[in-house]
């Protein structure tokens, strides 16, 4: 029988534990997938631990990604035995997910793995570089480009993160990533940064216009942060926001908008049109190596270590992306 996560609610509290489960107890839909890799994203940390209100029904699989091959589908773009990727639609919140040896999802959450890419290298890179590559995607589609100017990274240690710094340094652009560890400097300079700046100095509320000092910024942690970022942003500027690791608030003035003319382009990969994922996955085959990957995903877990570390994800303990192994 598949292995899974299963979390269940307790009185209002999570609990998570690795379950042998019936296939037919998963919930119907058109292809059913032999999950060879999935991962522990920040999400999937939030509903194990039920430090966030991502479960919307119970009993749930978490995950909100995994990869793997066709095991069966009533869909004919589907063949058996086909590898597979999928990131988002609401997997591991209102559907069961990737956190188990197999999981059931409509054709249309499914995309084709590009060939270059293994299942384990499309886990490796997750949601988290996906949802890198869709920010990086923002900057050039507005234009700027790597001549513009320094591009900061924030929560350069996390997932999006060192994906983000990997992907821009690779297409030449100079990065300055901030992080709450400087300590990982030397790694941070190995994925790609330029230059490491602490992120203490981004985190508290600060004037609402500053140095212009950014010609664009990949930001995972919102809050104040967000709000400086913003404020120091070139004229013309862009700064692709994602993620909300400090706060969900936006402390910040129209400042920047109405007189530097700067744009903040909000990065969603849950509900992201195929076209869009497709060309995301594309340009990740064709521009992460197997370095980036042994740098930014140096470990793969079990599900019950998988359960273990998400508290460890959620305090910032964990640099990089963690690889799960279901089987
Ligand atoms: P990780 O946990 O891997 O990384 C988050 C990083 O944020 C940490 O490593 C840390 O970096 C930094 N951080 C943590 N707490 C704080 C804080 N209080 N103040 C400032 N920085 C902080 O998560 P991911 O990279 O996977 O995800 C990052 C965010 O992006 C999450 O909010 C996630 O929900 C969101 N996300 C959104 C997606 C979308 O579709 N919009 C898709 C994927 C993720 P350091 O130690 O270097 O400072």
């Amino acid at each position: 029988m598949p292995r899974a996560i299963l979390l269940t609610q307790d009185g209002g509290a999570t609990l998570a534990q690795v379950t042998d489960l019936d296939e037919v107890q998963w919930p119907d839909a058109a292809v059913t997938v032999e999950v060879e890799y999935s991962t522990l994203n920040y999400k999937d940390a939030l509903a194990i631990t039920g430090r966030g209100p991502v479960v919307r029904t119970w009993p749930m699989v978490p995950g909100i990604d995994f990869a793997g091959r066709v095991k069966s589908s009533t869909d004919p773009r589907f063949a058996i035995g086909a590898p597979v990727v999928l990131n988002g639609w609401g997997v591991g919140e209102t559907r069961w997910g990737g956190l188990a040896a197999m999981a059931r999802a409509p054709a249309e959450y499914l995309i084709d793995l590009p060939p270059a890419l293994t299942t384990k290298d499309a886990m490796a890179i997750g949601t988290a570089g996906y949802t890198a590559m869709l920010c990086v995607q923002a900057l050039e589609k507005a234009g700027i480009g790597p001549d513009a100017g320094d591009v900061l990274v924030t929560g350069a240690n996390g997932g999006v993160g060192g994906f983000a710094i990997a992907l821009l340094a690779r297409r030449g652009y100079r990065v300055v990533a901030s992080t709450g560890r400087t300590e990982e400097a030397p790694h941070l300079l190995e994925v790609g940064a330029a230059e490491v700046i602490d992120r203490a100095t981004l985190s508290n509320p600060g004037k609402p216009l500053q140095r212009e000092r950014w010609a664009g910024a990949v930001d995972s942690v919102g809050g104040a942060t967000l709000a400086n970022v913003c404020a120091a942003t070139r004229y013309g500027g862009l700064v692709a926001a994602c993620g909300l690791a400090q706060s969900m608030d936006l402390p910040a003035s129209v400042a920047p908008f109405i007189l530097r003319g700067i744009t903040l382009a909000g990065v969603d990969s849950v509900m992201a049109p195929l076209a869009r994922r497709q060309s995301a996955w594309e340009a990740l085959a064709r521009e992460v190596d197997a370095d980036t990957l042994r740098l930014l995903c140096p470990r793969v877990l079990s599900l019950e270590d998988a359960i273990d570390a998400a508290g460890a994800l959620l305090d910032g303990r964990i640099r990089g992306r963690v690889l799960v192994d279901p089987s």
